[in-house]
């Protein structure tokens, strides 16, 4: 998966050298040079710190827990990007998960720079005192490097506003007298979080979906009639047509899309399939997702898994393996758990004909390539996951001004500031030969390019 990024990062790059209207001023040797340069600062993260953070626990036992902190790229603003709590954090996914944050923020105009964190641990076999010694342990490791204009942590897969909450206190203490409310976003809402953040990033996933199969569909159809581009023919197959849609995951990102997709008035979806990490349930005719939230809340986030469960929640549904979910009959696959969940070995099961990117890279390059060479819509994850950092930043700036938005209103932001991406990136998507994550690549490169051009950094 990391090379998949650095070779569609080198694509875009080589498809912009030879646009000669891009960067004019660059020419011959120079613009070699430049290109050259611009591969090896956007190929490589600029820091990576690495600690083990010694953990007295609970239960007398004292242990070093690996944490990490890339610091990717900041020629747009600080480094932002969350910190994943999980067993299978390792450093090369926490490098390609920063440089994805880089490329992210720069697809959306979010004035930041690209960063991730990684604590390899389950957070669920450690108690809540260890965890909170884990969190406090993890500001203090890398307090240096942290600070509200310098990079700016969040939640990722595994932590969310608590944890948020406790390293923003521990920055605060090491810090006395500065500022620290932008040191953290997600945090909670006493402590200066914004509303809506949670949410944030599964309204930004279903809304990036139906924006394009719904709203682009009826204002823009100019680029879609005659036109040999494959989602502009997928789009037109599923006009008015009642869509299946199979979400996998359903944490913070799964749970939100899903209820998003079952609760929405412009197309007429059916949620038809969910699964976590111990189940799939099915329903072709549709499963009641407001009753599966009401009970994730009540039972740790975990799914039904039996059938007095299901009773329970008073949910019709079949059980099935917990991998079942991909290659069940739906036309929209959204993905929300981990990385590389559709690969050479399980691509050819997919039938789904759109599959949209709640998670960072959950689609190897093989599988992507294959799936696009059949015509399966892909929609990137910098493209659709990005509702997180957006209200992430809307966060940063309510903490600076004091002055809190309404929900309707970090809602309203959230979808312009989308909107604006999408339209800036699908006139050309349907006018070009690139499949949509080259395009949204090439888009973000693009716009790096610039500002370290005119920054003067690529001798
Ligand atoms: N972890 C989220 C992401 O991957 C959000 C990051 C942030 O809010 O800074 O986009």
């Amino acid at each position: 998966m990391v090379s998949q990024t650095k070779q569609i990062v080198q694509d875009s790059l080589n498809a912009l050298l030879e646009d000669t209207a891009f960067l004019p001023g660059l020419q011959g040797n120079d613009r070699e040079q430049a290109f050259t340069s611009l591969g090896a600062i956007l190929s490589t993260p600029n820091h990576v710190h690495k600690s083990f953070l010694r953990i007295a626990l609970e239960n007398g036992s004292v242990v070093r827990i690996p944490a990490f902190r890339v610091q990717h790229n900041n020629a747009l603003g600080p480094y932002k990007g969350g910190i994943r709590f999980h067993e299978s954090v390792n450093e090369e996914e926490v490098i390609n998960l920063a440089s994805l944050m880089t490329l992210k923020n720069a697809l959306h105009d979010v004035p930041y720079g690209g960063g991730k964190g990684g604590i390899i641990l389950d957070p669920r076999s450690f108690s809540e005192k260890d965890l909170h010694l884990i969190c406090k342990k993890y500001v203090q490791y890398f307090s240096d490097i942290i600070g509200p204009d310098k990079d700016i942590p969040a939640p990722d897969m595994g932590s969310g506003e608590r944890e948020m909450d406790w390293m923003m206190a521990e920055y605060k203490s090491i810090r006395p007298g500065q500022a620290y409310k932008g040191s953290f976003t997600g945090k909670s809402i006493v402590n200066g979080g914004s509303l809506g953040r949670r949410e944030a990033t599964g309204k930004g996933v279903y809304f990036t979906f139906r924006y394009m199969l719904y709203d682009f569909m009826k204002e823009q159809r100019k680029f879609l009639t005659n036109n040999d581009n494959p989602f502009a023919k997928t789009a037109l197959d599923y006009d008015g047509k009642p869509l299946k849609i199979g979400v996998q995951g359903f944490g913070n990102v799964g749970s939100v899309a899903a209820l998003e997709a079952f609760q929405c008035q412009y197309l007429e979806n059916k949620v038809v399939a969910v699964s976590d990490k111990n189940v799939t349930l099915y329903n072709p005719d549709g499963l009641d997702i407001p009753a599966l939230v009401r009970y994730t809340s009540l039972h740790n986030s975990d799914l039904p898994t039996t059938i007095e469960q299901l009773e329970e929640a008073g949910i019709k549904a079949e059980i099935q393996d917990r991998s079942e979910l991909l290659y069940l009959d739906m036309d929209v696959l959204i993905l929300a758990a981990l990385e590389d969940q559709v690969h050479e070995k399980n691509m050819d099961k997919i039938k789904a004909r759109i599959i949209v990117e709640g998670a960072n890279a959950p689609v190897t390059s093989e599988a992507d390539k294959y799936l696009s060479d059949k015509g399966v819509i892909i929609i990137p994850d910098i493209l659709a996951n990005a509702g997180g950092v957006i209200v992430s930043y809307f966060e940063w700036m309510q903490g600076r001004e004091t002055q809190f938005y309404s929900e309707d209103q970090v809602y309203q932001l959230l979808h312009q500031q989308m909107k604006t991406t999408m339209d800036s990136i699908l006139p050309a998507y349907f006018g070009d030969p690139f499949p949509l994550r080259q395009n949204c690549y090439i888009h973000s490169v693009m716009k790096l390019s610039t500002v370290l051009y005119k920054q003067g950094k690529l001798y």
